[in-house]
């Protein structure tokens, strides 16, 4: 993975202020953490990474693809994973729910059936195929939501704070599923025990990127930041 962002700010229509400011930044590691207040601009940094936001100004490109140019071809080698899984789930059945993004895939019938059962399986939801989506508890909805993602096999997967509309349980059960994953992963949270494995931790605050290095150390410039 190589995702750079080269004098990357970015200013919502109407917006008074840059909510991302002047930031340089290459990523290739395997697991990121993004922490940070309430408004700090994680979300929006985070949206930047599949072209769901392009910069006001400067540039993001993802595997050397620009996403202002590319962003079709950069979302199919970046997922992105909501907070609230209902925004996300999109198909009335389970199944169906997961099959939806093999769609235009050239795949048969039955090779989607297969990728949808191993994919489900993998993810506790083995034999759920045809339950209805929103039925589902909020653990289940979250697996359903990364399912849906990793059946089309991202390079990279972002997640904005997955967990926290999560119990204790459902929470390591996405941490589980973090685990195992061969993606890279670019994940926000709150959540800062999540972290403590991740290779780079990165640290807004109003709007910058205030700290870049490990998970302990970016705790402690956060917690400080806090008091
Ligand atoms: P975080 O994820 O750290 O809470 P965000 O990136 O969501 O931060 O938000 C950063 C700032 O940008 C906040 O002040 C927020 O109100 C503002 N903001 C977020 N989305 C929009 C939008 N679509 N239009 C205008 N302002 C926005």
């Amino acid at each position: 993975m190589l995702i750079e962002f080269t004098g990357v700010s970015h200013v919502y229509p109407g917006s008074p202020r840059a909510v991302v400011q002047e930031l340089d930044l290459t990523l290739t590691e395997s697991r990121i953490g993004v922490i940070g207040a309430n408004g700090s601009g994680k979300s929006t940094f985070a949206r930047m990474l599949n072209g769901l936001i392009v910069p006001s100004s400067g540039t993001v490109s993802v595997n050397g693809l620009d996403t202002a140019r590319k962003g079709r071809e950069v979302r199919r080698q970046v997922g992105f994973c909501f907070t609230d899984p209902d925004s996300q789930i999109v198909m009335p059945t389970v199944a169906e729910d997961v099959a939806f993004g093999l769609r235009r895939r050239g795949l048969s019938k039955p090779e989607i059936a297969a990728k949808v059962a191993t994919t489900l399986a993998a993810h506790g939801l083995e034999g759920y195929g045809e339950h209805p989506a929103h039925l589902l508890s909020a653990g289940q909805k979250q697996m359903l939501a990364l399912s849906s993602i990793l059946v089309t096999d991202p390079a990279i997967l972002v997640m904005d704070e997955p967990t926290t509309l999560l119990d204790l349980r459902n929470t390591r059960r996405v941490v589980a599923a973090i685990e195992s994953m061969h993606q890279h992963v670019i994940l926000v949270t709150h959540h800062l025990d999540l972290l403590a494995d991740f290779d780079r931790v990165l640290v807004f605050d109003e709007s910058r990127l205030v700290f870049d290095g490990l998970p302990e150390k970016a705790v402690e410039h956060y917690l400080g930041l806090m008091e």
